[in-house]
């Protein structure tokens, strides 16, 4: 496979300015792989970067977003004999340095030289170059090979189901027969459904204020809707617990309201994960979190090689992922999949970007 010297790639100008154009195709380094993209999706992360720069983010003009993505190795670095030129991918955005406390204990996506290019972290769509473009380049650790079976939008989503179980590791992972909570029935929210039913908890909650969202979460799994304009969440977990409450409540919608609610109905010596996160302080009843021992979990990225246990869930049917792909956009319209995946149009939840469809060369 012959990779062309241009390629098409949506620039950061400035605050909320994504510019199409033609850049030079990037080189991969010698342990690395350049990947053509099949399928990027935007995630929350990418719209607050759009506003408002992260936290190591390369200058405007120079900053190819984009962090979710899949796709297929055009080419590779003299030391990677792992994949092969034409291997699908999937990828996870964290590259640690390898050289501090938490990466050399294996804990790379809480690099303390997160954005230090210098030190060998790497980021990409946050810190380095990512996924909105025609062509990417990762570290050969950061890649996890897909079987046919699994779609590239699908497949662009794992760093989202790696972070859902990156989080149940870190809790302990083990949920056969317990009650779950979820709260929030954004893209994690409802991909924490169809984790804990596939990992054989019991009865799954999901809790939410939007209808049509709750009715996907339905779809994927959840045994027990919960509007919570309708009715109050932490009772009906009480009440339907024998008046214990959750086993376990994933947080996912980053709300102060969220929080409280998840501190309410987690049982004596319940566990809580906090997936999303809130803008501002929160304040929070610390007196039932310690006299009743319960115990708040938060995790950072998709750690621990989840993105290969994500893949694997995928591939063996357990999880579905298609549900939440709801629109793609080519490249060129990339404004357009941002406004709508912002504005939840037409239903939208995950959008994804396909920067080479209109090239031959992907299926
Ligand atoms: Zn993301
Ligand atoms: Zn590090």
């Amino acid at each position: 496979m012959k990779t062309p010297e241009k390629m098409k790639a949506a620039d950061l100008l400035s605050p909320n300015v994504l510019s199409v154009r033609e850049v030079e195709t990037p080189q991969p380094g010698p342990a690395d792989v350049l990947i053509q993209v099949a399928s990027c999706a935007i995630c929350s992360s990418d719209v607050s970067l759009l506003a408002q720069p992260w936290p190591g983010q390369p200058p405007y003009g120079e900053f190819i977003p984009g962090h979710e993505y899949s796709g297929v190795i055009a080419a590779k670095g003299e030391t990677v004999d792992e994949f092969r030129v034409g291997d699908r991918v999937a990828v996870e955005a964290h590259f640690g340095c390898g050289r501090c406390r938490n990466c050399r204990r294996g804990n790379y996506t809480s690099c303390l030289n997160y954005g230090k290019r210098e030190k060998g972290h790497r980021a990409n769509g946050f810190t380095t170059n990512g996924g909105f473009a025609q062509y990417v380049i990762n570290h050969v650790n950061t890649i996890y090979p897909i079987p046919d079976s699994v779609g590239f939008a699908e497949a662009s989503l794992i760093t989202n189901l790696g972070c859902v179980l990156y989080g149940l590791e870190t809790i302990g992972g083990y949920l056969v027969g317990d009650q779950v909570a979820v709260i929030g029935p954004g893209p994690l929210g409802l991909i924490s459904v169809e984790a804990a039913k596939a990992l054989c908890a019991g009865k799954v909650y999901l809790i939410g204020t939007r209808a049509s969202r709750l009715q996907v979460g339905a779809a994927v799994g959840a045994d027990r809707l919960i509007d919570s304009n309708r009715e109050d969440p932490v009772q009906v977990v009480r009440e339907e617990t024998g008046n214990i409450g959750a086993d376990l409540v994933i947080e996912s919608s980053g709300s102060a309201q969220g929080i409280k609610m998840a501190i309410a109905m987690a049982r004596r010596m319940g566990k809580i994960l906090l997936l999303g996160f809130p803008d501002d302080p929160v304040s929070a009843d610390f007196a039932s979190l310690a006299k009743d021992n319960k115990a708040i979990y938060t995790v950072r990225g998709e750690g621990w090689g989840n993105c290969g246990r994500a893949v694997s869930l995928l591939a063996s049917g357990k999880v579905d992922l298609k549900p939440l792909v709801t629109h793609s956009f080519p490249l060129a319209e990339i404004e357009e999949g941002f406004k709508t995946f912002r504005e939840r149009i037409g239903g939208a939840i995950k959008v994804v970007v396909k920067p080479n469809d209109d090239d031959a060369g992907i299926p």
